[in-house]
């Protein structure tokens, strides 16, 4: 357990993923270990699954909970879906995307990129106009890619993947249970995340909800090159937990299920709208401060921002002091590296808690020698939430 000075001295932890964890789902992984196969999972990983398709709108999808992160669940979704006689377009809008593509090679899938420039997404017109070159059986987008901040247009590319006839893929672990991903209405089969960013809990779990469709295709395959990431194997356990394949990961599971008992009680429409109002209130902040963006703006994402520095502005030296004063942002990742930070804005933040990381961005660059006026970031932010 925490000494409480311990505690006191946790800091704000706006990486784009992890998000902070709430004191009642921290408790809930702390509840006693229990039969992986027993009532409490039943209820529980039951419960979290039922929770699940309301978060993203499917009403007969198969959710799967299993322990591992992001990346699992992207491997999950392509070994599961994509045969060998099948083709894969992925669209890729930074290194997530990118990653697609290397699971992709890993596996021998074959395979097409379609690239936009960082700080954009593919258009759905891009999009359309492969699709007409080539046929494809799956095409995989990413919906927020974290090294970034783009948004991809996922309504868009679902009308026009649908149009093909193709399955879509959607990779949400920076925007699921954030930003909207309406499964049913936009005909997505895949959606895939992870426990640790818009969903609140710990990192350890792979998120997965497959339509009925994709499970079919599953099915219509002979084999996988997966065994552990078989969803064919999982699908009884989700279906009823009192079944064995292979041990979940109890305490985690638990906290999933309270985290998501905390976003059925706020409510899926509501928080996509809080996501919205608080990085608009992060950024007008921030702005006031005398930071840019990388990120084009048609493709801001309400779950991240990046953040670039105004001329002078060391990034190492801004991060080390930024944390100092107890705020935990990322730096950028590969062609971005030093020129920006990224920031979280996502999961179960408060209003207070965007104020105090401004307050704390303010501190830091007045620190480090800058004339900022007094306040300003907060007061801007004040501006947006209109508090
Ligand atoms: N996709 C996106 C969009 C991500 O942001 C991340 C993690 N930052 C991943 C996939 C991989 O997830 P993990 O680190 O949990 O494996």
């Amino acid at each position: 357990m925490f000494e409480s000075n311990e505690m006191a001295r946790e800091k704000l932890l706006l990486v784009p993923g992890p998000s902070p964890v709430l004191p009642r789902i921290l408790e809930a992984l702390a509840r006693p270990t229990v039969s992986h196969v027993g009532p409490e999972m039943v209820r529980e990983l039951g419960g979290a699954c039922e929770n699940l398709k309301k978060i993203v709108f499917s009403e007969k999808g198969e959710p799967f909970i299993i322990a591992g992160a992001g990346t699992l669940s992207m491997e999950m979704a392509l070994l599961n879906v994509v045969g060998p006689d099948d083709r894969v377009l992925v669209l890729s809008q930074g290194y997530f995307g990118k990653r697609m593509a290397e699971i992709c090679r890993a596996f021998g899938l074959r395979h097409d990129v379609l690239e936009s420039e960082w700080g954009k997404a593919v258009l759905p017109e891009e999009l359309a106009a492969r699709l007409s070159e080539r046929p494809y059986q799956v095409v995989a987008c990413t919906h927020v890619d974290t090294s970034t901040g783009a948004c991809g247009p996922v309504e868009a590319y679902a009308r026009a993947v649908k149009k093909a006839g193709a399955l879509f893929v959607v990779d949400g672990v920076c925007a699921t249970g954030g930003i909207a991903e309406r499964m049913d209405d936009w005909t997505i089969d895949i959606v895939l995340t992870a426990a640790q960013k818009c969903l609140g809990t710990p990192p350890g779990l792979s998120v997965l909800v497959l339509s009925e469709r994709a499970v079919e295709k599953r099915r219509s395959l002979a084999s996988v090159a997966a065994y552990y990431s078989d969803l064919l194997r999982w699908l009884p356990v989700m279906h009823d937990p009192a079944k064995y394949f292979s041990t979940p990961c109890v305490n985690e599971v638990r906290a999933f299920y309270e985290a998501t008992r905390v976003i059925m009680e706020e409510g899926a429409e509501a928080r996509f709208a809080r996501h919205d109002l608080f990085a608009r209130a992060m950024r007008a902040g921030l702005a006031a401060l005398g930071f840019g963006f990388f990120t084009d703006q048609r493709f801001l994402a309400s779950t991240l921002s990046v953040v670039a520095y105004p001329e002078g502005v060391d990034d190492k030296a801004f991060r080390s002091t930024l944390y100092e004063n107890g705020v935990v942002v990322a730096g950028g990742l590969a062609q971005t590296a030093g020129r920006v930070f990224r920031m979280g804005h996502m999961g179960n933040l408060t209003a207070e808690q965007v104020l105090l990381a401004l307050d704390a961005v303010e501190t830091s660059l007045k620190t480090l020698g800058r004339a900022v006026a007094l306040g300003a970031g907060a007061r801007a932010a004040r501006g947006v939430l209109g508090s």
